[in-house]
């Protein structure tokens, strides 16, 4: 996939989102990219349901609460997202007659190539990296038998599956990819599980109609060559170690933050964060940004209200990039007709 735009963000969470609105106010378009397969960062996937009483004007909204309320805010400027994707490497573009001041162009794991006037890294916490099975020679088997995210379903079908974990990703894929799969199993350490109730439900219902096979033991050992799966051993103290006939391991064991690629991109980086100045938010290279919990400057606070003061004047600064030629006029967003007609609300 190749496409061209104003702005590359690279982080879909909270921050990112909010700067495709600041940035729209002022005529830019974006595409944003992200690892996670949905918007929201930190407030989608580490606390959705937890409350935030510090944004203003809510006094309680949760985590997802917020991301949606994100997502409409931002939807009238068409955002272009691309999920399930890390961005990896960052290039500089010669001057050319769509990119006249000189561009960047951003690849993806997934070969996305994204060319862009300006990208702002809106990384947060750094790149959410799956929690891995101490299983030896794991590697091996990693992207041909062993995986921690489904991209495509389809990829599955027909497949002998072994999910592993007890949370809401194991449950939900469990439920989801049971119907394509020859055979399914479901192995957690306990017979407790951390998902949403109705899930849970679901696969026992699964697991009562002989449809999933549930297996209360602890992963010990993968058996296969030439990165194919055959089986996998498991045990427990009741059951012994025995064996489970599969060639697909999905393993759902959570997510940690680091910083990965965003922290190889050639501007400086100090202690895991990017250093910005407070009047741009711009990195020690000219053209591109670091908003969010991923910059750092002297009394940087990390929050979301932060983040997004740090989107407002990052998306002046862009202007000035993206269109050498046009006065940024400041202007209220209750007193533009433009933007009245873009939303849909009638002007006064
Ligand atoms: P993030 O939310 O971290 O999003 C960054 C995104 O970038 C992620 O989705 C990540 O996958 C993506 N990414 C990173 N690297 C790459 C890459 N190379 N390619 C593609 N994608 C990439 N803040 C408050 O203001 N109030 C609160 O009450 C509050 N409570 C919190 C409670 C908890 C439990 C936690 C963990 C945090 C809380 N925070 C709170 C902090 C708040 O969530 C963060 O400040 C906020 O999420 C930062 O937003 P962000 O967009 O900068 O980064």
């Amino acid at each position: 996939m190749k496409a061209e735009t104003d702005i590359c963000i690279i982080g879909a969470g909270p921050v990112g989102l909010f700067a495709v609105f600041e940035l729209g106010l002022l005529d830019m378009k974006c595409h944003l990219i992200d690892i996670l397969d949905r918007p929201g960062g930190q407030c989608a996937e580490l606390y959705p349901e937890k409350p935030i009483y510090d944004i203003p004007a809510y006094p309680i909204i949760s985590g997802q609460e917020l991301t949606d309320k994100l997502m409409e805010q931002i939807a009238p400027f068409d955002p272009v997202f691309h999920f399930d994707q890390m961005a990896i490497r960052l290039e500089k573009l010669e001057e050319s007659e769509r990119f006249p001041q000189g561009g960047w162009r951003v690849t993806t794991d997934q070969d996305a190539v994204i060319d862009c006037k300006v990208v702002v890294i809106a990384a947060g916490g750094g790149s959410f990296t799956p929690k891995k099975p101490a299983l030896e020679g794991i590697e091996d088997y990693e992207g041909s038998s062993v995986f921690y995210s489904v991209r495509q379903m389809e990829k599955f079908r027909g497949k002998n599956i072994l999910i592993a974990g007890g949370g809401d990703s194991a449950l939900d894929w469990t439920l989801n990819l049971q119907p394509l799969a020859a055979s399914t199993g479901l192995i957690h350490h306990r017979d407790g599980f951390r998902a949403a109730p109705d899930s849970v439900n679901k696969m026992e219902k699964l697991v009562a109609d002989g449809k999933v096979a549930k297996h209360i033991a602890k992963l010990k050992a993968l058996k296969g060559s030439n990165g194919q799966l055959e089986a996998v051993i498991a045990g427990s103290k009741e059951t012994g170690d025995f064996e489970i006939p599969c060639d697909t391991l999905l393993a759902f064991y959570g997510l940690t933050m680091k910083l990965g690629p965003v922290g190889g991109f050639g501007y400086e980086v100090k202690d895991g964060l990017i250093p910005v100045d407070t009047e741009k938010f711009e990195t020690s290279t000219p053209g591109i940004f670091a908003i969010g919990d991923i910059n750092w400057y002297p009394g940087k606070l990390k929050l979301i209200l932060s983040g997004f003061h740090e989107a407002a004047l990052m998306a002046q600064q862009a202007f000035r990039i993206c269109f050498p030629d046009r006065r940024l006029r400041f202007q209220y967003t209750t007193s533009s007709t433009d933007l009245h007609n873009k939303l849909g609300v009638a002007a006064e």
